[in-house]
């Protein structure tokens, strides 16, 4: 009885997501320390301190009928003008609240502006490996998706192959830095490139081209590196924030898009917006949170501990052997597959109760991604299957 577009939806649902009930399959057999789940990006650490107490000060101080309330699609305006202000602190930019829209975190604020944008046939573009479920989204609105393929020697977006794909139906482009599934946070000349790029190809095909950058993981990155901040490059650029994962909240459904004055077509896209957040079912964002996060925008989770296991996994699986790229952000880890099927490969590491997720879960085939957002103890206690499991590749004794 359900429809044929969901019959195809249901049949390549997540494989991530089956991972994770998998593991909890595996942790039942075996007991829960003994089953390496990296399957999913669920925060490992705890939301800030600061959560709690302003969740506890807003309830018990705050009006109960403006913190539960309704209130205009965009969300509070108090709100969104705190987070305008904090951005232009951090960024050197010149938001104003008129240009935030809270939204139901990033997977809403995506949802939202390709509602907003997409005709059907519209193409959007994104650089593999990407999140899969930019296909999902894309396809909700009847886009096509147009997937650049990717430089494997260090996973920044192939510019000369995207110049090539470009075309008068492209609509909007799709970036996410720090990256998910690689860690690699995209450099300035990369951003520059990129520009460049999407300037020339508006100008050829007289159109309106968006960049759209999707950032969850913004915070989360390691030795002080800077991620640039993209509505600076192109004019052209919507971003979709999330505090999922920089304040460990992913539960909570809740972030923002920010859409700057300089974008095309500015007014008619901020209020087609507004309407797309009314009409998808998500009305606003959750009221109570988007109160919360305006008293913690400096708040900051304990990116140490998410380091601590970078380090420990990157140098481990290096010395057993494997190929990977240390990862600049996020939390995920992407390695190089020791054979050419990387479900296979993902297969032959789950014997050894390990979970990974293959690489063409994200458009990548030949390598899969590796969660870190996990205890120490679990990466320290994997780290023998991990060397087991490339000893078998290296002697070809897979019985
Ligand atoms: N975009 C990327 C790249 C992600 O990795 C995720 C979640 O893992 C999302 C979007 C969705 O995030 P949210 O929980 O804010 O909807």
């Amino acid at each position: 009885m359900i429809s044929n577009k969901m019959v195809g939806l249901v049949q390549n649902s997540s494989i991530i997501r089956a991972m994770f009930e998998e593991g909890k399959r595996l942790a039942d057999i075996y007991g829960a320390e003994n089953v390496y789940d990296f399957s999913l990006g669920n925060p490992s650490v705890e939301p800030p301190k600061e959560i709690r107490e302003e969740i506890l000060n807003i309830i018990n101080m705050e009006d109960a009928n403006l913190v539960h309330g309704y209130m205009s699609n965009s969300g509070y305006q108090d709100v969104r003008t705190t987070i305008a202000d904090s951005l232009n602190k951090r960024f050197q930019t010149s938001f104003t609240g008129e240009n935030i829209i809270m939204t139901v975190g990033a997977a809403g604020g995506l949802n939202v502006i390709l509602k907003t944008l997409l005709n059907p046939g519209d193409e959007v573009m994104v650089f593999s490996p990407f999140f899969g479920e930019y296909r999902n989204y894309v396809d909700n609105f009847d886009g096509k998706l147009v997937v650049v393929p990717p430089d494997i020697n260090d996973f920044q977006p192939d510019l000369a192959e995207f110049e090539t794909r470009v075309t008068e139906k492209t609509k909007a482009v799709i970036v996410n830095t720090p990256n998910n599934p690689t860690g690699v946070v995209y450099s300035e000349t990369t951003i520059k490139g990129l520009a460049d790029v999407l300037n020339r190809k508006q100008k050829e095909f007289g159109i309106s081209i968006y960049l759209i950058s999707d950032e969850p993981y913004r915070e989360l990155v390691y030795d002080s590196i800077e991620v640039p901040y993209l509505t600076k490059y192109y004019n052209n650029t919507i971003v979709g924030y999330s505090f999922s994962k920089s304040l460990s909240l992913p539960g909570e459904r809740i972030g923002y898009l920010v859409i700057p004055n300089e974008v095309d077509d500015y007014t008619n896209v901020v209020g087609a917006a507004n309407v797309a957040n009314r009409i998808l079912g998500f009305v606003n964002a959750p009221s109570l949170m988007q109160r919360v996060v305006a008293r913690c925008l400096d708040a900051e989770v304990d990116i140490a501990s998410y380091n601590r296991n970078r380090e420990l996994l990157y140098y481990s699986l290096r010395e057993y052997g494997y190929t990977c790229i240390k990862p600049e952000g996020a939390f995920y880890l992407f390695v190089k597959a020791l054979e050419e099927d990387d479900k296979a490969f993902a297969a032959a590491a789950k014997k050894h109760n390990i979970l990974i997720v293959p690489g063409s879960s994200f458009g990548c085939p030949g390598y899969c991604r590796i969660a870190y957002c996990v205890a120490y103890e679990t990466i320290k206690r994997s780290l023998p299957g991990f060397e087991k499991l490339a000893k078998e590749y290296s002697t070809a004794d897979r019985s």
